[in-house]
């Protein structure tokens, strides 16, 4: 993809969030690696209904702006670079505060639970990294501890919200989405009665189905 159709692309998913309602106006961020080792990333504080692709913002992988804008990249910037920076596989990363994944995040609780997409999908569990304040360094400052040791794309941050990570801007849309319906439907379950259980056999062939899919 050239850099005109990446800064499409994230304006698309960008707005779409926000259509489905797992965005509020002015919240969350979505980036894209580029061929030039550049990052393009959603600017800071911008109605997404009035984003468009130049304003879209590049930058080096120090951080530093390569456009000539008034426009300032989102304030997690340093978050996205370090997932970049700790995953040379990853093309996208996007954060947002979505409602029903974010109410685990709030209280702590690992996203986890019986549904054959739980282990398909994310490899059994989605884990909540420690609190650290928005913005800040200490956002990131545990994720070497799941993006790298647990090989995990999906993290909760804990108090905070969501972060998901792809192959593409598309695939980060995707298990953002994916994981906000696990949220709900864990919530809603929960309120009928214990999970229908899964056998230990069938969580091995589903876990080696995420494994497959990841790494073709
Ligand atoms: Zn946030």
């Amino acid at each position: 993809m050239t850099n005109q159709e990446l800064r499409e692309e994230i304006v698309y998913y960008f707005k779409k969030q926000y259509d489905l309602g797992m965005l509020n106006t002015f919240e969350g961020n979505l980036s894209a690696r580029t061929g030039d080792n550049t990052i393009l990333i959603t600017p800071t504080r911008q109605d997404k209904e009035r984003i468009t692709p130049n304003m879209i913002l590049e930058v080096d992988m120090d951080g530093r702006l390569l456009d000539d804008t008034t426009l300032s990249p989102s304030t997690e910037l340093g978050m996205h670079l370090e997932i970049y920076k700790l995953r040379p596989d990853l093309q996208s990363v996007l954060h947002n505060h979505s409602a029903y994944a974010t109410a685990f995040a709030l209280v702590g609780r690992p996203l986890a639970n019986d549904m054959a997409e739980s282990f398909m999908f994310y490899g059994g569990d989605i884990p909540v990294c420690p609190y650290g304040r928005p913005g800040t360094d200490d956002v990131f400052r545990d994720f070497k501890k799941y993006f790298v040791d647990r090989d995990k794309d999906v993290l909760l941050l804990a108090n905070h919200g969501l972060v998901t990570s792809g192959k593409s801007i598309g695939e980060a849309f995707d298990k953002a989405e994916a994981v906000e319906k696990l949220a709900k439907i864990t919530i809603l379950s929960e309120t009928l009665g214990p999970d229908n259980p899964l056998s230990a056999v069938e969580k091995a062939k589903l876990i080696e189905i995420y494994n497959n899919r990841r790494n073709n």
